[in-house]
């Protein structure tokens, strides 16, 4: 009996919070229907999807494979400005809404199983860790976890290591950015047998300049790694 009154008496302030504070979509701020939450569905699918044939795919994924280090890209959406991928990245970095990242995972793992791609384990970019103590979170793991739950591919967020921290990217020219990325990777020596040979599914929540995805594929390549696939929630310009 006193569960069911527990029970009863927490619905009752739930449907107290969200009679005087309705649940809205954080893009377009209309009432959210029952059982979805933070963003409605047209406003998910008013994002324009990375198509593989686009020009910003086409380049994105020539400037990894260029590298030598990376063999392939999945994304999803297309960055654009004031659209709703933003609103959904900028709640899930700085809002603190971290199960925007597992949704955008999931999405992304549905896509990755529809392209036939398979990896052996999937490794976020990791957050340097004095950035990862002020958000409390690394935003590309929640994306990972997502990502895995759709495959049952295991996540290893020990391989590598962010040694560099990077503040703000904005007053540094495009190669100025690009060679400070390359090399702010370093391995850890977790797991060093394991990586050997194996395909790693390498996540990371934008790809722009793609020299994050660079700068730690090659980081796996020199631990062992056979072949790093890029993945992210969206492309950037
Ligand atoms: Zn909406």
């Amino acid at each position: 009996m006193r569960f069911v009154l527990s029970g009863s008496i927490r619905s009752f302030f739930s449907c107290l919070i969200d009679f005087v504070y309705p649940p809205l979509c954080l893009s377009c701020h209309r009432l959210l229907g029952r059982d979805v939450e933070f963003v409605c569905s047209d406003c998910w699918c008013s994002i324009h999807a990375a198509a593989t044939e686009s020009p910003l795919f086409v380049e994105t994924a020539g400037k990894l494979t260029a590298s030598g280090v990376v063999d392939g890209l999945v994304s999803l959406y297309v960055f654009e400005k004031e659209g709703v991928f933003q609103v959904v990245v900028h709640n899930l970095k700085y809002g603190g809404v971290q199960e925007l990242g597992l949704e955008l995972g999931r999405r992304l793992g549905r896509e990755i199983a529809e392209q036939g791609v398979r990896a052996d384990a999937i490794v976020p970019v990791p957050l340097h860790r004095r950035k990862l103590r002020e958000r409390g979170y690394n935003q590309a793991e929640l994306i990972a976890r997502g990502v895995s739950e759709i495959s049952g591919t295991p996540v290893w967020s020990d391989l590598v290591r962010r040694k560099k921290y990077t503040k703000t990217q904005t007053t540094l020219t495009l190669n100025e950015r690009r060679e400070n990325m390359e090399d702010a990777f370093e391995s850890t020596i977790k797991r060093k047998g394991e990586v050997k040979g194996k395909t790693i599914l390498l996540i990371d929540d934008v790809v722009t300049t793609g020299a994050t995805i660079i700068g730690c594929a090659r980081v796996l390549h020199a631990s062992g790694a056979q072949r790093v696939i890029g993945a992210s929630a969206a492309l950037a310009e």
